[in-house]
């Protein structure tokens, strides 16, 4: 990390050529602290740019040619590609009951935005809340796996 410098995340002219998809997720460090994503190099064929994301700060690391003279570039512009990842490990960190309160709020916050006449907000809002909902699920299978054989209750 020693060469990278922190982008800006003032879209760049580039970020109107690249759609979110083309930055892919990697893996986490060992810490869970820092997320890579990677990207194929428009200038060099072969070369794949790497992405870093903090996870609980959202600062941004990119090691492009742009990121490493300190210009903005598009993998850190186009935040949608990185955010959805970071927010989900967020969710996964959660206590499980501080994640259902959130979803509850999510839910809330939804309803509110749609009854304002904000469509764009509450779809934002329903696809965090999809994720959290998503993680819970995950999760609180995990918690109280099922016994079998589970008996049912029989008619005497
Ligand atoms: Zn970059």
């Amino acid at each position: 990390m020693s060469a990278a410098t922190l982008a800006t995340t003032v879209a760049p002219k580039s970020a109107l050529l690249h759609i979110p998809a083309e930055l892919a997720f990697v893996t986490l460090d060992e810490a869970g602290e820092i997320a890579y994503f990677q990207s194929p190099s428009e200038h060099k064929p072969g070369k794949r740019n790497v992405t870093a994301i903090e996870i609980a700060t959202e600062e941004t690391y990119c090691f492009c040619r742009a990121g490493e003279l300190g210009r903005p570039c598009w993998h850190v512009a186009h935040a949608a590609a990185w955010r959805a990842v970071t927010y989900r490990v967020r969710c996964q960190r959660l206590p499980l009951a501080d994640l259902a309160a959130h979803g509850h709020s999510l839910a809330k916050y939804v309803l509110q935005a749609e009854a304002a006449g904000q469509p764009s907000i509450a779809g934002q809002l329903r696809e965090r809340l999809d994720t959290a909902r998503r993680v819970w699920r995950e999760r609180a299978a995990h918690a109280a796996p099922l016994r079998f054989p589970v008996v049912l209750p029989r008619a005497a």
